[in-house]
């Protein structure tokens, strides 16, 4: 009886279709399940459809893209109303802030002489939720690079001609965003951006959980973030980050998570 709390789909920068998620998921035998796609929510509907037909719990979600003291941390939202109009409201502003990345980002092509334009990325990317990812895949549509990897390495990396920082909210107002809308705010795999030293503030600004299984965690890292959880009173969530095919082998079910720790979640989310 496990779950896998983070998973992406095509309507942010994973591969899969919302059905082809859950198909994986009936697969690999997981009772729960959550998508959290890239500052949206576009894909839940879908998924919970699946879901239903095929006897998976599903938690509707999203990640969004925050930062506190300049270090950029990922809020998982979990629970929240997808109907929910500010909270909509709210993340349509930074998926239009990521579609004038993906421009500012042709345009910066353009001047180094890489004819590619935006259109051709927001066609290939067909979603709200554009990013870098998509930039390269769109690169090597275009023969303009061999692979992700050397478009990345040119064009993308930061310190990249074509490189454009992201457009973040506040730590705080994502969780602000996510309570107001009913859910629960959860800080993703704090060992990948080096959050440590800023978990204090982001549980002051309200944090309900935190990521501490996570594919890019090891055992050190799940055993200090399982201690950071006890000592602030935060809920225990992970999952696998699965994208699909866009980061190499799919990752779904390779990060299990007891249903125990999806049960706490539901009693705090209904307070
Ligand atoms: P963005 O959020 O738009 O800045 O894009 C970040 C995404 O690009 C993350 O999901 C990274 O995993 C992905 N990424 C970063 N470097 C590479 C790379 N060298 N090859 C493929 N994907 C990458
Ligand atoms: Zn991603
Ligand atoms: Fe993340
Ligand atoms: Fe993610």
């Amino acid at each position: 009886m496990f779950a896998d709390l983070h998973l992406h789909t095509k309507f942010s920068d994973g591969t899969y279709t919302p059905e082809e998620l859950v198909a994986q998921a009936q697969f690999h035998k997981l009772s729960a399940i959550a998508l959290t796609d890239h500052d949206t929510v576009e894909g839940c509907s879908r998924a919970a459809a699946a879901c239903a037909a095929a006897g998976i719990e599903f938690i509707p979600g999203s990640e969004l893209t925050s930062e506190h003291d300049d270090i950029e941390v990922h809020i998982l939202a979990y629970f929240v109303d997808t109907t929910n109009a500010a909270f909509l409201t709210e993340i349509a502003k930074f998926q239009t802030a990521r579609q004038n990345r993906i421009r500012e980002m042709c345009a910066k092509l353009n001047a180094i002489g890489i004819g590619l334009q935006a259109e051709e990325v927001f066609t290939l990317a067909s979603c709200h939720s554009p990013g870098r990812p998509h930039v390269a895949r769109a690169l090597v549509a275009g023969k303009h690079c061999r692979s992700l990897d050397v478009a990345f390495d040119r064009f993308l990396k930061k310190d990249r001609p074509a490189y454009v920082p992201k457009f973040k909210m506040s730590a705080a107002h994502a969780i602000e965003l996510i309570h107001q809308a009913g859910g629960l705010a959860v800080m993703a795999h704090p060992a990948l951006n080096h959050t440590d030293e800023i978990i204090p503030a982001i549980v002051a600004a309200g944090l309900d959980g935190i990521e501490v299984f996570h594919t890019k965690h090891g055992p050190n890292a799940n055993h200090r973030y399982m201690d950071f959880a006890k000592k602030f009173n935060l809920l225990v969530t992970g999952g696998s980050d699965c994208h699909g095919m866009s980061k190499g082998r799919p990752l779904i079910g390779t990060v299990k998570l007891h249903l125990d720790y999806v049960e706490k979640m539901k009693a705090k989310a209904k307070k």
